[in-house]
């Protein structure tokens, strides 16, 4: 069984996530969708709440997981058996990072393999710093993060 993992902060999942998300079930057996835990990054949304909105989100996506994870990518793909690690592409600056945070997965442990899914174009300025900066100030954001994540993001600026 191929089992893949596609890890990120999620903070909120957008329809770009949830577009790599849909593309990569088709492609492996299993894709397991993990949030990174980074207790020095400041987030927005819980990572049980990230858990949550992930599992509204791919419902209906049968061989699709959602977990969480602390520390190293590649120590984590290991205990749960996935082999290889999606990532998205948006532009140059994502090629850029992730090409880098290939090399460094790569040298903590060669038995994962890095597949990156090009961003459909209508995705292409999405990212969930610009979810927060829309819907800070009240904009619409429909276009931006799946229909049932919206009411949570709003809930949290009315707060
Ligand atoms: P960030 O680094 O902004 O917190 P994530 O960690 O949530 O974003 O991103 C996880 C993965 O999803 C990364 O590989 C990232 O390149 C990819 N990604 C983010 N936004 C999009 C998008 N709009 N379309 C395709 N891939 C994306």
């Amino acid at each position: 069984m191929k089992k893949a993992i596609y890890a990120g902060s999620f903070d909120p999942v957008t329809l770009g996530h949830l577009d790599i998300i849909r593309r990569a079930a088709k492609l492996f057996d299993c894709l397991v969708v993990a949030v990174l835990e980074n207790p020095n990054k400041k987030s927005l949304f819980t990572v049980e709440e990230r858990k949550c909105h992930l599992e509204l989100a791919t419902k209906e996506l049968e061989n699709v997981e959602v977990a969480s994870f602390r520390g190293l990518l590649a120590e984590f793909a290991k205990e749960i058996g996935a082999t290889v690690a999606v990532r998205g592409l948006r532009n140059t600056m994502d090629f850029t990072t992730e090409y880098q945070m290939y090399l460094i997965n790569r040298k903590l442990g060669k038995e994962i393999e890095t597949v990156f899914l090009a961003a459909d174009e209508e995705h292409l300025s999405l990212s969930s710093t610009n979810v927060k900066e829309v819907a800070v100030f009240g904009g619409n954001i429909d276009f931006m993060v799946p229909a049932e994540i919206k009411p949570f993001i709003i809930e949290k600026y009315q707060k």
